[in-house]
This record gives structure tokens, C-alpha cells and sequence, in this order.
């Protein structure tokens, strides 16, 4: 089943609903949950959402932002667990997986590549370039007027999940949608500089880090940087600062695919693939146990930096032709 009436009614009876995103929250998961939680606030049902993760500070500016419960789940008797922008179990958190294994029914409002979503009621659309525009067509089908904070919260899903539209993802459909969230009033070019244009004074030493350990493979195609884990304890980065460290390599003329190898212990490291044109990365991203989009994906892997990098490394080589 894959029907968003179906779930679009799923919500609507329940009373007491529990949302989420995924870990390590991202413009599109806060922007989306965000706004599902507005709309069914105003739905009148009692509203809890939770982050395993902390939020990163650059979306302070989110409406409601405030209200997300960071950490552990408060006791409540909920009656639906929400999972938006989250297309497996591991990702929602630790602090929400066990529900899981409760009597909760489970609902998942997705855009990434999925064929077998774990919600009891799934909407998996992934052509859509953010699940944002999911969300759009959801509270059209509820009957929920948009009003600047929805439009706030929905145009930052969407434009952080195409990049400033110009991301393959970006459709005629994802125009049409961020034009309704513009006729509401959104402030572009004040998004536009709390989400592009400034950045932590720790995620700029990150970079200089990230950069000093740039490398190429001899064909051109391929760049990754890598960056340990005493680099980022040396500088105190947090997670939020890693964000978007990856275009740097991607954005080398003539490279296909970027790659960033974060070592998160002495035995896992996270990597984050990016591609251009042809390099299908979510299929790379899933031989490592991970997944995601075709042009963007991760996954967290087993090993050392290095063990982990010459692994993944020879497996990109293998799918570059004559790299
Ligand atoms: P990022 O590289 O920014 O962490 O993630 C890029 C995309 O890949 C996102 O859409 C994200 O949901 C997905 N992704 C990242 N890491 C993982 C992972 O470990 N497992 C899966 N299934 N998807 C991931
Ligand atoms: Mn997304």
C-alpha cells in the first residue's frame, strides 16, 4: 500500500501522536516534522515530537522548533508513532527504536529509495525531491491552509534537501509547491543567509581539516577527504558542523563522485557519497549496509578510517570504468 489518503485518515483518527525524523536531523526532517506536528496541532490532536539527536543550531529559526523534545522520550500515552524522512528503523534513533516493538502503530512518510518501508501505514514517494512536498500535499488533502510558519518550516525542507534547487531531484512539481510557500510570505533571502550564506566559526576549521586531507584518485573522477576523529575533538565540532563538508570534493571539475569518511570510533566510520551525473550511490551506499537517494546516500561502516576507506574506495574504482 502506498496511499497517502490512507494515511492522510491514519493520522486524522489518531488522538495522540508521536512524530520523528531521523538521526542527526537535517532541514528536510526537522522542516517536515515540523509542520506535520503544526498541522496536526491544529487538527486538535496532543502533539509530541522527539530527536535522539540534538538539533543543529542552525535551525533556531524554525517555528516551533522549541517545542521538539531532544533526548529521551516523554511517557505519554501515545497512540501513533510518525516517522517522516526516515527510510529504515536504525535511523529514527535510539531513543524511539524500541517502540518499535510496541503495540504502536507505525506510520512512515518517506522520499527516499525504499521497496519494503517498516511503517504499518507507508507513504513512499521517491520522486519527490524532499519529503517537505510530501508534507505540501498532505495538508492540501487535510484541508490545512498554510500560513507563513508552515511555509517557513516546508521551503526549508525543500530547499536544503535540493540544495538551493539545484540538485537533479528538482522538479517542475517542486517549483510549483515552493511558489504556493512564496505567496505566503516567506523571507528567501533571509532563509537563504541563515541556511547558506553564514557558518560556526568551527565548521570553517573543520573545512581548513577536511581540505588539508583532500585527495583525487588518478583518474579525476573520484575526491574524497577524510577526517578523525581527534581533528574534530581538537576543534570541539559536533555533528552539525560536518554538514556539508562533501560538496568540497564534489565540487572539483570533473570529479563524479565525492566521498567523506567520518570516524566516529576506533571501529566505525560514517561516509556520505555524492554523485553528479551517473554513479548510482544509493546502490554504493547500500553494499556498505547503508542507503539514501541515487545522488546522495551514507552509510556507517565497520572498520578503521583506513580499512574503511581502502574498502570503500576500491569498490568505487571498480564502479568508475577506468579509474
Ligand atoms: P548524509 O551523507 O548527508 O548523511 O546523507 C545523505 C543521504 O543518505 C540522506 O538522504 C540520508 O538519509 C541517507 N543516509 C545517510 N546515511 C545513511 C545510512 O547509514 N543508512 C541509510 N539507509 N541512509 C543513509
Ligand atoms: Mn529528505
Amino acid at each position: 500500500m502506498n496511499n497517502l489518503r490512507a494515511v492522510a485518515e491514519v493520522l486524522l483518527n489518531s488522538k495522540r501522536p508521536l512524530l520523528c525524523g531521523h538521526v542527526m536531523p537535517d532541514g528536510d526532517s526537522l522542516g517536515s516534522v515540523l509542520a506535520l506536528g503544526m498541522a496536526l496541532q491544529s487538527k486538535g490532536k496532543e502533539v509530541t515530537i522527539v530527536s535522539t539527536d540534538p538539533l543543529p543550531d542552525l535551525y533556531e529559526f524554525l517555528p516551533g522548533i522549541k517545542e521538539v523534545v531532544v533526548g529521551s522520550v516523554p511517557e505519554k500515552n501515545y497512540d501513533l508513532l510518525v516517522v517522516v524522512d526516515c527510510s529504515v528503523p536504525e535511523r529514527i534513533g535510539s531513543t524511539i527504536t524500541p517502540l518499535l516493538n510496541s503495540d504502536l502503530p507505525v506510520v512512515v512518510i518517506d522520499h527516499h529509495v525504499n521497496d519494503q518501508p517498516f511503517g504499518n501505514y507507508n507513504y513512499v514517494r521517491p520522486s519527490a525531491a524532499a519529503t517537505g512536498e510530501i508534507i505540501v500535499d498532505l495538508l492540501e488533502m487535510l484541508e490545512i491552509a498554510i500560513n507563513l510558519d508552515l511555509a517557513i518550516n516546508l521551503y526549508t525542507a525543500i530547499v536544503t534537501d535540493t540544495g538551493s534547487f539545484r540538485y537533479e531531484n528538482t522538479t517542475p512539481e517542486t517549483h510549483i509547491k515552493i511558489s504556493k510557500l512564496l505567496e505566503c510570505g516567506v523571507p528567501v533571502s533571509l532563509l537563504s543567509n541563515l541556511i547558506f550564506g553564514e557558518q560556526p566559526l568551527k565548521s570553517i576549521r573543520l573545512l581548513e581539516a577536511a581540505l588539508s586531507n583532500l585527495e583525487v584518485s588518478d583518474c579525476g573522477r573520484i575526491a574524497w577527504i577524510s577526517i578523525d576523529r581527534d581533528k574534530i575533538e581538537a576543534i570541539g565540532a559536533e555533528d552539525q558542523h560536518i554538514e556539508g563538508l562533501i560538496n568540497y570534493p564534489r565540487k572539483i571539475k570533473g570529479v563524479e563522485l565525492a566521498i567523506s569518511f567520518r570516524e566516529l570510533d576506533e571501529n566505525r566510520v560514517k561516509v556520505s557519497f555524492r554523485s553528479k551525473y551517473t554513479v548510482d550511490v544509493n546502490l554504493l551506499a547500500k553494499k556498505f549496509g547503508g542507503g539514501g537517494h541515487i545522488r546522495a546516500s551514507g552509510c556507517t561502516t565497520e572498520g578503521s578510517l583506513s580499512e574503511v576507506r581502502e574498502a570503500i574506495l576500491k569498490e568505487a574504482k571498480e564502479i568508475i570504468r577506468g579509474c
